[in-house]
């Protein structure tokens, strides 16, 4: 079903071609845990869902699930493209996914898009998460910045990871004192949030190479808790719940790597500013195609889609509430930033 989608205000272009990613120094140190792709060899970001190919997506969920998928326009962006939530499931846990909040981090949106998919299915599994979620997903917070990103096109000079009004999203949540008429993608977020009254919130970004501490491992996954010390502890407990259900998930996966992220207090992020306002929020960074390339992005892909699938699951049985919060602490500290790795 779709709810309060209105007629697009932008003329999306259909066809994006291959393009190239600028080429980094050369001669650097080989990959530990590799082989990966370079961040100097051409990446077709025309694989990855485009802002008229995911309307298109949405539209046709909506259209083949009318009774179990809701697709709801909840805003727009600094430029007028629509931001849309999708819910499948009615149960009482509510899991929200937020993806793209940076429009150069596209990853976690292909993940919550083959999630949806998967969740929308007419499988007994699929049904029995239904009945024990409410997945809400808003998978692509910066649309504006995914077009200059995906077109390459940096005339303007405005960073992809921002919005439109060039304020990164990521600092609107909690006390910011971002003038927030300049950011309507996070006034549509918050607003969310406070409707659908989240049990748990994931927030997934792209973060460069890193090796996990004591290893030449390299990182694929870093998940982070709200830290900032006035969260409440009931509300952080959850979120490490979270982070040990998405541990224990890729645990016995041979193509990843997870470690902690390093914490840090600022108020104003997802994960700490939606903690302090009492929804447990957890931070998801993959290594992103700036440094993988798309060879990598099927493994990653499919290692975020694992890690939603876990938790969704995990609130949908009620094995979630039996997880032992501490044992979040038990997955490595992210190690040293890799340069170069080709
Ligand atoms: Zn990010």
């Amino acid at each position: 079903m779709r709810t309060t989608r209105a007629a697009a205000a932008l003329a999306l272009p259909a066809l994006v071609l291959p393009l190239t990613v600028a080429a980094p120094a050369a001669g650097a140190d080989p990959v530990p845990g590799g082989p990966w792709v370079c961040e100097n060899q051409p990446i077709n970001l025309g694989g990855l869902t485009s802002n008229a190919e995911l309307a298109a997506t949405l539209d046709k969920l909506a259209e083949h699930h009318p009774d179990t998928v809701e697709v709801t326009e909840i805003g727009r962006s600094v430029e007028g493209r629509p931001l849309e939530s999708v819910t499948v499931g009615d149960g009482p846990r509510t899991l929200l996914i937020l993806t793209q909040v940076h429009g150069d981090e596209p990853l976690g949106t292909e993940a919550v898009l083959d999630l949806l998919r998967r969740a929308a299915g007419n499988s007994p599994a699929a049904e029995a998460l239904r009945d024990g979620v409410t997945l809400v997903a808003v998978p692509r917070i910066n649309p504006d910045g995914w077009e200059r990103y995906q077109d390459r096109d940096f005339a303007d000079g405005l960073d992809p990871r921002r919005n439109s009004n060039d304020i990164d999203l990521n600092r609107t949540f909690g006390p910011t004192d971002i003038d927030l008429s300049l950011a309507p993608e996070a006034v549509a977020v918050q607003s969310l949030v406070e409707e659908v009254d989240p049990d748990l919130v994931l927030d997934f970004h792209h973060q460069v190479s890193y090796t996990a501490e004591g290893s030449d491992d390299l990182v694929t996954m870093s998940t982070m808790w709200g830290t900032h010390p006035d969260v409440a502890p009931a509300v952080a407990d959850d979120a490490r719940r979270a982070v040990t259900v998405i541990g224990d998930s890729l645990a016995g996966n041979g193509h990843a790597t997870v470690t902690l992220y390093p914490r840090s207090d600022t108020a104003t992020t997802a994960r700490n500013g939606l903690s302090l306002d009492g929804y447990p929020t957890v931070l998801v960074e993959q290594r992103g195609q700036q440094d993988v390339g798309q060879k990598g992005h099927g493994a990653l892909v499919r290692e975020a889609l694992v890690s939603m699938q876990a938790v969704a699951e995990s609130l949908a049985d009620g094995s979630f509430d039996a997880v032992d919060p501490t044992a979040a602490d038990l997955l490595p500290e992210r190690g040293d930033r890799v340069r170069g790795t080709c």
